[in-house]
C-alpha cells in the first residue's frame, strides 16, 4: 500500500549537504517526511529525482499582469525607453475589458506556474479610470488560485496628487478588495507632493488594514528620495514588516554616505526592496552616455545592512518589456550579473531572493520551505546544486503545488494542470 500521495525519490535538497540525498513523502498536501535515500516506502506516484535539486518554489514580487502580452498593441516601443511605454499604455488601457485581460493574464500565469512560480504579486492600474484593471485581476486572482496565489495592488501609475480623483481611485479599489496599496512618489509633481502622496497612501492602507507596495524611486534621479519617508512612515505607523519598495532604483545613484543612513532606516522599518532587474537593467541609464549606469538597487549593499531583498519579473512582452517568459530564475540571473554577486557564496545564498526573502514579505516564511510538516510548495529543478540553478534556469521538471503536481516539463513540452485537465503550454504571445 501506498504511504504517501508522492515520493521524490533521491534528491538534494537545497541548504543540506550535497552529498547526500533523500526521498520526500508528500501527503495531504504537506511534507510528510524527509527520509534519508534510498528508503523502502512507496507513493501513488514516484518521481525518480536522480540527484536533482528540490526547493521550494518561486515568489514573482512585482508584476504587472494588466499589460501583460499588449506588446505591438497598438504600437511597438522603438524607443525602449520608459517613457515611451507610458504613452503606448495610455493609449492601450482605454481599451481594456475583463474578458481580454483575463484571457492574457490566464496565459501569462500558466507559463509562470510552468516555470516555479506559485506566488505573484500584481499591480493593478488605478488610474485607468473605470477600474477594468483592479476588477480583472481581483477576478483572476478568484479563478486562477488553484495554479496560483496572486495578490493585487493598487497602483496608482499617474501620481496620487497629480489628478484630484485619483486617491478616491485608490480608495475605491481598497474598498473593491485589493491585497495592498501601492503609490508612486517619484512621479509627482514635485518631491513635497511625493512625500505627501506617501502619506496619503498610507492613512489608505491604514484605514482598509492593507499592507503597503509602492513604485518608489523608479529613476536614475540621485535626488529622489522617497524611500526615507516611506520609511518614517512605517516606523510613526508601527508598520514594520508591511511595506515594500519597488524598484528603488536611484539608490544605485545616492552618494555612498546617504545610501548608508537611508538603508538602515529601511532595515529597522522592515521595509523590503524589490528590484526588477531584466527591466531596471534595460530601463535606467537612458540619459547616460557611457559609462553607464547600471540603474538596478544595490542588492549586495542593501542585503549588508540588513535590509529584506526580494525580487520581482515586472513586465512579459508589454510596452515596457519586450521579451520574458515569466522564468524568476532569468531576473535573477540578471540580478547577479548586475551586482556582480558572483562569489560562490554570494550565488549560493542568491537564491533566497526569489524564495524566502519573499516568503518573509508575504508573512508565510514559517509554512515554506522542504522540511517536514510544511505544505508542499516545491519545484523540483533539472539541475544537482544552486550553481545548476543559476546556469541552466527554468523551467523546472516539475512543479507542486499544495501536494499536486501542476506543471511537468518532462518530455520536452511544457505542461500546466488548470481546471482538472493537463494543458500543453504554447509560449507564444500570438497564436499558430
Ligand atoms: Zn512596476
Amino acid at each position: 500500500m501506498a504511504e504517501a500521495d508522492i515520493v521524490v525519490r533521491g534528491a538534494r535538497i537545497r541548504g543540506r549537504p550535497e552529498d547526500r540525498k533523500y526521498d520526500v513523502y508528500i501527503q495531504d498536501g504537506r511534507i510528510e517526511s524527509i527520509r534519508g535515500h534510498p528508503s523502502p516506502g512507496h507513493g501513488e506516484h514516484e518521481i525518480e529525482a536522480r540527484g536533482r535539486l528540490l526547493m521550494p518554489a518561486f515568489f514573482n514580487m512585482h508584476f504587472h499582469l494588466d499589460s501583460v502580452l499588449t506588446m505591438g498593441d497598438p504600437r511597438f516601443n522603438e524607443s525602449g525607453t520608459l517613457w515611451e511605454g507610458i504613452e503606448i499604455w495610455a493609449e492601450r488601457k482605454k481599451r481594456l475589458t475583463v474578458d481580454e485581460m483575463l484571457e492574457r493574464v490566464t496565459k501569462a500565469v500558466k507559463w509562470m506556474v510552468a516555470y516555479g512560480t506559485l506566488w505573484l504579486r500584481t499591480h493593478a492600474d488605478t488610474t485607468e479610470k473605470t477600474l477594468t484593471t483592479v476588477r480583472g485581476l481581483i477576478e483572476a486572482r478568484e479563478r486562477l488560485k488553484d495554479l496560483m496565489w496572486i495578490q493585487v495592488t493598487a497602483f496608482p501609475q499617474d501620481g496620487i496628487l497629480t489628478d484630484p480623483e485619483n486617491a478616491e481611485l485608490l480608495e475605491k479599489a481598497a474598498e473593491m478588495g485589493v491585497d495592498n496599496i501601492g503609490m508612486i512618489p517619484h512621479n509627482e509633481y514635485t518631491r513635497f507632493d511625493g512625500a505627501k502622496s506617501v502619506e496619503v497612501a498610507f492613512d489608505i492602507a491604514q484605514k482598509y488594514d492593507k499592507d503597503i507596495d509602492g513604485h518608489v524611486d523608479e529613476t536614475d534621479d540621485p535626488w529622489s528620495r522617497n524611500l526615507e519617508v516611506v520609511a518614517r512612515e512605517t516606523i510613526r505607523r508601527g508598520y514594520q514588516g508591511r511595506v515594500a519598495a519597488g524598484h528603488v532604483t536611484a539608490s544605485h545613484s545616492w552618494d555612498p554616505v546617504y545610501r548608508d543612513r537611508v538603508f538602515k532606516l529601511a532595515a529597522r522599518a522592515r521595509v523590503s526592496i524589490v528590484p526588477n532587474p531584466l527591466i531596471n537593467i534595460h530601463l535606467q541609464g537612458r540619459f547616460d552616455g557611457y559609462p553607464k549606469r547600471r540603474g538596478m538597487a544595490p542588492i549586495k549593499v542593501a542585503l549588508s545592512k540588513g535590509v529584506n531583498v526580494a525580487l520581482g519579473h515586472d513586465c512579459i512582452m508589454d510596452p515596457w518589456y519586450p521579451l520574458g517568459v515569466g522564468d524568476m530564475l532569468q531576473a535573477l540571473f540578471m540580478a547577479v550579473h548586475v551586482d556582480q554577486m558572483m562569489g560562490y557564496q554570494e550565488l549560493k545564498q542568491s537564491l533566497d531572493l526569489i524564495t524566502i526573502n519573499a516568503a518573509k514579505i508575504w508573512h508565510i516564511e514559517d509554512d515554506y520551505g522542504v522540511s517536514e510538516g510544511k505544505t508542499a510548495n516545491l519545484v523540483l529543478l533539472k539541475g544537482r546544486t544552486e550553481i545548476d540553478a543559476l546556469r541552466l534556469m527554468g523551467p523546472p521538471l516539475y512543479v507542486i503545488k499544495e501536494g499536486r503536481i501542476v506543471a511537468d516539463n518532462t518530455g520536452g513540452t511544457s505542461r500546466v494542470l488548470f481546471e482538472g485537465r493537463w494543458e500543453e503550454l504554447d509560449f507564444s504571445q500570438i497564436s499558430e
